[in-house]
């Protein structure tokens, strides 16, 4: 008996659309893949951001494209997975792995003017877009020997803060959805799997001083501190390994122990 069948470590050449992916966590997981030989689509409300990470990639020798996208807009959706997939096509592919990221702090007191416009807007970017993208994924992540979807959720969906309804459920919504999604899509061998960062130094937390932010991680998580993007992004990598194909439904913290600290 051999010791071990050796299931593929390796994502290269597989085509990921990554949402988001103008900063942060999402920009991480764009040079990240790009470093393991991935093609990277490269995604993101913001123009100059999109460019800007194309250029980094493909000045560091990577594959990547970019593509200005809202992932609030369903039409945009559905035309740019469309062109995301014949790039991918063109490499004799068409897309392997999706990673939902895009996202903004939105939190309104519950019984401010704005919340009710709040929970509209902050359900739709957070939540209804991930499965917005995954259905006008669906068919070609289907095509792919080790379709990966990863849906990134939070702490806040887990647990959660004073003032922040409408993140907290639709972070706890991108939960249920990659469970239900994981049940539904098990025998087509795609996998769907959340993150759960904790505090991370992005766009999302950069207004947060430093000295709240180092007092909080002492008070709050046990490794004591924030984390960088880029150890999100080793989260997904992870997940979107052809190797953990037997890993679904699950929601994987990255929150330096936040979320199991009880004193
Ligand atoms: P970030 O602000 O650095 O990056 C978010 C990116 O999403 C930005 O480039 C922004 O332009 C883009 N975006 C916003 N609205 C969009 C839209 N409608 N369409 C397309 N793109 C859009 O923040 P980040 O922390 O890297 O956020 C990434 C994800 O991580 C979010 O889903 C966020 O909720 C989640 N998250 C972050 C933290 C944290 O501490 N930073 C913790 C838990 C979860």
């Amino acid at each position: 008996m051999t010791r071990l069948s050796r299931l593929s470590r390796s994502v290269e050449g597989h085509v990921v659309l990554i949402t988001g992916a103008g900063s942060g966590i999402g920009r991480a997981t764009a040079h990240l893949f790009a470093d393991e030989g991935a093609r990277v689509a490269v995604t993101d409300l913001v123009d100059g951001r999109v460019d800007a990470v194309v250029d980094e990639i493909t000045g560091a020798g990577g594959a990547a494209r970019g593509w200005v996208l809202d992932v609030t807009d369903a039409e945009a959706v559905e035309r740019v997975v469309t062109e995301v997939a014949a790039w991918g096509a063109e490499g004799g592919r068409g897309i392997d792995v999706l990673v939902n990221n895009a996202g903004a702090a939105i939190g309104t007191p519950i019984d401010a003017e704005e919340a009710e416009e709040a929970w509209y807007h902050g359900l739709d970017l957070l939540l209804t877009a991930q499965m917005r993208l995954i259905r006008a994924a669906i068919d070609h992540l289907r095509a792919s020997p080790a379709g990966r979807i990863i849906n990134v959720s939070s702490t806040e969906g887990v647990g959660g803060s004073a003032g922040m309804a409408v993140y907290t459920a639709a972070k706890h919504g991108v939960v249920g959805l990659t469970r239900s999604l994981a049940v539904e899509f098990g025998e087509t061998g795609i996998t769907v799997n959340a993150v759960g960062p904790g505090p991370i130094r992005t766009g999302i937390t950069e207004a947060i001083p430093e000295d709240m932010k180092q007092k909080f991680a002492r008070r709050r998580v046990p490794v004591r501190r924030y984390a960088e993007p880029e150890e999100v992004a080793h989260g997904i990598l992870h997940l979107a390994l052809p190797a953990s194909g037997y890993i679904t439904g699950h929601v994987l913290m990255v929150d330096g122990g936040m979320t199991i600290k009880n004193n």
